[in-house]
């Protein structure tokens, strides 16, 4: 009888175990692997229509399916694939949006360098460029300023809410649709709102003849320049290993948010002194931030950030950041102790 191939190597095994006593290892796992192979081929073949669905199936598998790692997307600030799915999974179960303005608040508050941060070099000291010493525009302004009317001093002042120095921008006012102003120069490219200069000027130079020195330093910022303040804390927040997610989330509670930051209207300045250039509490205790807290309201300027108020404006106490508001509200709201915000409930 003629006999399979696997049948004629299993005899050759045996045989060559009962040959060779030496070789009866070598030959019993040769026997054992030809039965194995054996067996499988037979049961492959017997099933072959089962394995090739099997099969079937983890080829759809594999091509139905996308194992791309997710990227970050800097268009829509997204972690993800770019599917429209991941997208959406993406923003419904992360906090990739704002999160809700009490946190914010109150989160801005613990922030110890708010939204001047990013314009500090890695020491925390202001870079040149963001400097501006008036001292050649000081030289342009006239000796005698012509003293503004006096305000009619009332019992009770008006205001008007739609007076452009009393516009209330924060987190929860961003700047209006159509909010125009002129931009004046100040030193190079540094800019304000033209119709504050005269008054920065004349405090300035108050300052100047009573022996201290002031610094202008990040007053206008366009939104692209917010926006790249804004960027790169992030990436900050990114190389102290926090997930982009993570970092999105941090910089919108201490950078100031694009769209609602004063410095975009021009109406913001901030001010350091030469020998102290550092935009933290230490300035409020240098002759310059004494100087200002008490005669800024006579230039109608108000230290916009004060100390206690946190819990109100939303920003931590900053005593280098100067809003114009024109000399009757500064004087009332200085004098008083108030905010902006206090004052808007109060007298508008
Ligand atoms: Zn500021």
């Amino acid at each position: 009888m003629h006999k399979k191939l696997h049948e004629k190597i299993r005899d050759h095994f045996i045989n060559l175990g009962k040959k060779y006593k030496i070789l009866l290892p070598v030959a019993v796992i040769g026997l054992f692997i030809t039965l194995l192979f054996t067996k499988m081929f037979h049961y492959i073949a017997s099933a072959s229509k089962r394995f090739a669905c099997a099969a079937f199936v983890i080829c759809c598998f594999f091509i139905g399916s996308s194992f791309a790692f997710p990227i970050f997307n800097p268009d829509n600030g997204f972690v993800t694939d770019g599917s429209e799915e991941t997208m959406i999974a993406a923003a419904n179960d992360s906090n990739l949006n704002f999160a809700p303005e009490d946190e914010i608040e109150s989160a801005a508050a613990e922030e110890t360098d708010t939204e001047n941060v990013a314009i500090k070099d890695e020491s925390g000291v202001l870079l040149d460029e963001d400097l501006v010493y008036l001292d050649d525009m000081l030289k342009d302004l006239p000796e005698s300023e012509e003293e503004e009317p006096k305000p009619v001093e009332t019992a009770a002042p008006t205001f008007d809410p739609f007076d452009w120095r009393l516009t209330l921008i924060n987190k929860q006012h961003p700047i209006p649709d159509g909010y125009e102003f002129v931009l004046g120069d100040l030193s190079g490219s540094m800019k304000c709102d033209e119709r504050i200069i005269n008054d920065l000027l004349t405090m300035v130079k108050a300052a100047m003849d009573d022996g201290v020195k002031l610094v202008i330093c990040s007053p206008y910022r366009d939104l692209e320049r917010q926006e790249m303040l804004f960027n790169r804390k992030i990436d900050a927040y990114m190389k102290k290993g926090y997930s982009y997610m993570d970092a999105y989330k941090l910089s919108s509670q201490a950078v100031t948010i694009p769209g609602s930051s004063e410095h975009q209207v021009g109406l913001a300045i901030d001010i350091v002194t030469d020998y102290y250039t550092y935009l933290d509490d230490g300035f409020a205790d240098t002759d310059a931030g004494k100087w200002l807290a008490e005669h800024c309201d006579e230039y109608g300027f108000i230290l916009r950030y004060p100390k206690d108020k946190e819990y109100i404006t939303g920003i931590e106490f900053e005593p280098w950041h100067f809003r114009y508001v024109g000399k009757q509200a500064a004087k009332l709201i200085m004098d008083s102790g108030i905010c902006l915000e206090e004052f808007w409930e109060k007298y508008l």
